[in-house]
């Protein structure tokens, strides 16, 4: 069978995980419990998570000139993904500072670093990977510039385009046709587009609305209650799997990860949605980021015990 050929434009981070007793105050200063590095950012996480579900992943993407570049370049590796497009830039390497009180709240300070100096002339040179590939990841981690210029190389040679605009941010109607399909959560649906969204019924209504004002497709994942999908002549529902969930973190990004990772046009979608959703399912029951996401086998032998 055809392998995917998944190309990710995005994100990669450390993130830096402080546990304390309570966030410190403006002035002072507090002994933490405990220190964790966990490799991240939504770039990476997507393409390790469509690695693992057996696409072949090139990464376009950014790294400083610190000692987290090392490590995060290995996981890339390890991941079997190809980072020939995966610059050094003379800053610090993405970080995320966060830091968990006692009761689960999070405080997090993202220094952008390398991710917020990938340029149009990084993509550039990824041009004709991009043209080659299936299918063109991207999320809001890196400047909106470079994540525009990679959707039209990626339109010109008929690649299709998936967006993951997390962080929300507002997209123009003039880019609406560089998206072949849009994977939000509830959260970036309201920001983006003012959708209150606080049932299934609810998405499936904003997703036919995004679709009539001009985009492809419209995926809006909904955490425990599912996913919808809504294109001009259908709409899916996909309940999520009942699960013990333990660490959510990375659901989402597991979930696009997998289903960017299967050939729509061998697959019914609804057999690529419930794909996915055991993968993200599977995810949210241990702990972790990265770590947590499942390989394609895993997933497959999950699905067959349902
Ligand atoms: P994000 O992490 O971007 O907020 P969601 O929370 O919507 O994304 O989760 C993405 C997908 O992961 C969901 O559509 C669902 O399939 C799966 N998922 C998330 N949380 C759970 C859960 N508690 N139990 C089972 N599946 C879940």
């Amino acid at each position: 069978m055809k392998v995917l050929k998944v190309t990710v434009v995005g994100s990669i981070n450390m993130d830096v995980v402080n546990r304390v007793r309570e966030h410190p105050l403006p002035g002072e200063t507090i002994i933490g419990e405990q220190t964790i590095y966990s490799p991240g950012g939504k770039g990476a996480n997507q393409a390790i998570a469509a690695a693992r579900s057996g696409a072949e992943v090139c990464m376009v993407g950014a790294v400083g000139n610190d000692a987290f570049a090392g490590p995060l370049l290995e996981v890339l590796d390890g991941n079997e993904i190809d980072r020939s497009f995966v610059q050094h830039k003379e800053t610090n390497t993405g970080l995320a500072f966060i830091t968990v009180n006692q009761k689960g709240e999070n405080t997090i300070v993202l220094s952008q670093g390398a991710n917020g100096l990938l340029s149009k002339e990084d993509v550039f040179l990824a041009q004709n990977t991009i043209a080659a590939s299936d299918v063109l990841l991207l999320q809001n981690e890196i400047p909106w510039a470079t994540t525009v210029y990679a959707m039209k190389i990626a339109k010109a040679h008929g690649v299709k385009v998936i967006l993951n605009p997390a962080p929300a941010r507002k997209i123009e109607q003039a880019e609406y046709p560089l998206i072949d399909l849009l994977v939000m959560n509830e959260l970036e649906t309201k920001e983006i587009f003012g959708e209150e969204i606080v049932s299934v019924k609810d998405a499936l209504a904003a997703g036919k609305r995004i679709v009539q004002n001009g985009i492809q497709s419209v995926l809006i994942t909904l955490g425990e209650s599912g996913s919808v999908h809504v294109d001009l002549e259908n709409e899916l529902c996909t309940p999520a799997f009942g699960v013990k969930a333990v660490d959510t973190t990375a659901a989402g990004d597991t979930f696009i990860g997998a289903f960017a990772s299967v050939d729509l046009k061998k697959s019914r979608i609804e057999e690529v949605l419930r794909f996915a959703s055991a993968a993200s399912a599977i995810t949210v029951t241990r702990q972790g980021a990265q770590s947590s996401i499942p390989g394609k086998e895993e997933i497959e032998h999950w699905l067959e015990e349902k």
